[in-house]
């Protein structure tokens, strides 16, 4: 071992700083304002189920809130709840509410609940705790044979809706249904989806509901499609920088980065990591980073997958391991311990983004984003101070 190599082991023992995911809080903001402008009749709905798309949920609903978004989706009733915890007041939509969610506790801290089928409402009815009838918004199914009701079940769930609405159980307050294909606006199935709607709404109407909140459209078919607007759109993907339709400049609010905590030399046809996938084609440096793919990196990204360091790209190599990827540094430009890797961000100064990572892992942006793990520091970058806060 030459004495480079000694020095930096030694400060491989030092190197304290951990994996970030930093949210860029003023991204979302712009990046809602930019889609508000897009829908201009319609009020926005900002989607913040899966902590945020991994955002952060509560910081992201109040960023939303501040620049235009007046309410809130979420999938489950305990997402809701957490963003009540965090004095959250907003109108919050949950949509996915198995039987046995807690509805009591949804209707008492005011959240509103979609509502598919009859156990639902009528689980919704023997929950609601008497402090006011439960808001839910029907859901029909208009197109994904997912979470809505079938249409076969709409007349007869709407009716139900309607007596619970006259006993004084319930408000119907708003009729919901959701696209399969609207990334793709030619598809056959977005006209047959947005006549389906237009049906339901006209079966509720004549059986005597009147839903203030009308809602078909999120993140594509806000963009490509005004006539899926109606009166509420529901947007997720788009506030952290994702288009799906292609049609707008966005901005990715995510940067993951990562230590480089130790640097090793290593010879020509030195092989590397699991399975030997990969062997060094001539001397170099590899750089470890402490992530790997129980902290959201693919592990099918192996291969193909690269980093930022010193504002140049390097390829991981070999496969990635549960906590560990390996870097190759190359053999001009030695990386001390220490520095710091960019995994991903917006791509401004030539970093790989969450989207590059998606295509070297064969899969979405929004899995990228949703999937880092537990283990990641995460922290944030607000509008008010440009000063990056720990959560
Ligand atoms: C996730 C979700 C949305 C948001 O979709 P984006 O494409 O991310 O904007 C809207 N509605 C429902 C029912 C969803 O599940």
């Amino acid at each position: 071992m030459n004495a480079a190599v000694a020095t930096r082991s030694q400060a491989a023992a030092v190197v304290t700083s951990r994996p970030t995911l930093t949210a860029d809080l003023t991204a979302v903001a712009a990046n809602t304002r930019t889609i508000a402008t897009r829908a201009p009749g319609a009020a926005l709905m900002a989607v913040v189920k899966a902590d945020g798309f991994g955002h952060g949920a509560a910081d992201v609903a109040r960023t939303a809130l501040a620049a235009g978004a007046t309410r809130l989706g979420v999938t489950s009733v305990d997402e809701a709840l957490e963003l009540r915890a965090a004095r959250i007041g907003a109108p919050i939509l949950s949509w996915l509410n198995p039987v046995d969610a807690d509805f009591g506790a949804a209707v008492a801290a005011g959240v509103d609940l979609a509502v598919a089928s009859r156990p639902h409402l009528d689980a919704v009815v023997a929950a609601a705790p008497g402090t006011g009838p439960a808001r839910v918004h029907l859901h029909l199914d208009t197109g994904m044979a997912r979470d809505g009701a079938p249409p076969a079940e709409w007349a007869q769930l709407c009716r139900a809706a309607r007596l619970a609405e006259q006993r004084g159980q319930l408000r119907v307050d708003g009729v919901m249904g959701h696209l399969a294909c609207a990334d793709v606006p030619a598809d056959r199935s977005n006209a047959i989806g947005r006549t389906r709607f237009a049906w339901g709404l006209e079966v509720a109407r004549s059986l005597g509901l009147r839903p203030a909140h009308r809602h078909l459209a999120a993140t594509a078919a806000t963009l490509t499609d005004p006539r899926t607007h109606h009166t509420l759109v529901r947007i997720g993907a788009g506030l952290f920088g994702i288009d799906p339709s292609r049609t707008v400049r966005l901005r990715p609010a995510l940067t993951l980065t990562a230590p480089v905590v130790s640097v090793r030399r290593v010879r020509a046809g030195t092989p590397v990591a699991y399975g030997h996938t990969w062997t060094a084609p001539a001397a170099t440096h590899l750089g470890l980073l402490p992530l790997g793919y129980a902290d959201g990196l693919p592990r099918a990204a192996s291969g193909r997958a690269e980093v930022q360091v010193r504002g140049r790209r390097r390829p991981i190599v070999g496969l990635l391991s549960m906590d560990q990827a390996v870097v190759d540094l190359g053999d001009d430009d030695p990386v001390e311990p220490g520095e710091v890797a960019t995994v991903f961000g917006p791509g401004d100064d030539g970093e790989p983004t969450a989207a590059e990572w998606a295509t070297w892992a064969g899969t979405i942006e929004h899995e990228i984003v949703t999937g880092i793990g537990a283990r990641v520091a995460r922290r944030c970058r607000t509008a008010a101070t440009e000063l990056w806060s720990v959560r």
